[in-house]
């Protein structure tokens, strides 16, 4: 783990896993965008800010994922954090059972085991509609893109530089990942045409690299997507159930399903490529005996 500069006072911290970028308001104080995985007990992000001799005053919250709010609460209590969060993920993250209504596929103990870190208490509600975020009179752009989270945002530092969080994946990552995660797909869509037409000096993806061009990983990203939506498509048999779906996709996939939080995250995943083509009227549904069964169209 270690500190890159990007751009003016821009900088990330990379991690094996992801990029997590802030700004720095003076020798000190920073702004972070996002704040990772939860630290193991030895190392980790709170452990390079100290060694850094940097301090967190403020965190922008793109989307409330276990990847993304990891530190959190703990940066509020150690560094006196204010956090900043869409009102929707500011509800989901403001109490267990609002966490578990959100993660509805699991119970309430598992949130309360697996999910914990994402729990934190938000300062100032980032509203829908909203331009920017001013900090000691310093501007935020704030970027609008839907569709992986219900509130996805993005964050423009400064120094123009455009943190796009979880809307693209690196080249490398767009690889690795077996199911790619996606709330909404019509909705993702737009956010990443919207995207292209953008022009900054740099984009950082949260997972996990910077470029400065995005057109042709926009394009990468849309086909990897659409292929693995078509997989479903086409081995999906008519009058199968969900569970029926998901163990199949889990198979297709090659999804490592050792531990209920994976399973779940694959269930969740690939229900919402079904979801896309039940809307795009490629698939319907039909009860029968108290059962949803699905049929290509
Ligand atoms: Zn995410």
């Amino acid at each position: 783990m270690y500190l890159e500069h990007v751009k003016g006072d821009t900088w990330c911290i990379i991690t094996d896993f992801c990029r997590i970028p802030f700004y720095k308001l003076d020798k000190k104080n920073i702004v972070m965008m996002d704040t990772g995985l939860r630290d193991p007990m030895d190392g980790g992000i709170l452990d390079l800010l100290k060694k850094s001799d940097l301090k967190v005053s403020h965190i922008l919250t793109t989307h409330a994922h276990i990847d993304h709010v990891g530190n959190h609460a703990i940066l509020k209590k150690e560094h006196g954090a204010r956090v900043y969060m869409t009102l929707f993920d500011a509800a989901v993250t403001g109490s267990p059972l609002c966490l578990k209504s959100y993660m509805y596929g699991s119970s309430y103990k598992f949130i309360l085991e697996h999910a914990d870190s994402m729990l934190c208490k938000t300062d100032e509600l980032i509203l829908q509609g909203q331009k920017n975020i001013i900090i000691e009179g310093l501007s935020f752009e704030i970027l609008n893109l839907p569709g992986h989270a219900p509130e996805h945002l993005g964050f423009v530092t400064p120094d123009g530089v455009a943190y796009i969080a979880d809307l693209l994946m690196t080249e490398h990552v767009l690889r690795s990942v077996r199911i790619p995660h996606i709330t909404c797909w019509e909705e993702d869509l737009k956010s990443k045409r919207y995207i292209c037409n953008t022009q900054y000096p740099a984009y950082i993806m949260a997972h996990n690299g910077i470029c400065d061009s995005i057109d042709s990983l926009v394009k990468e990203n849309i086909e990897v997507i659409e292929e693995k939506i078509k997989v479903v498509e086409d081995f999906l048999c008519d009058y199968m159930t969900m569970d029926e779906i998901v163990a199949r996709g889990i198979k297709e996939f090659g999804v490592k399903n050792d531990t209920g939080w994976k399973l779940n995250t694959a269930y969740v995943n690939i229900r919402t490529f079904l979801e896309h083509l039940l809307d795009s009227k490629r698939v319907i549904n039909v009860a029968e005996n108290g059962v949803t069964r699905y049929i290509k169209i």
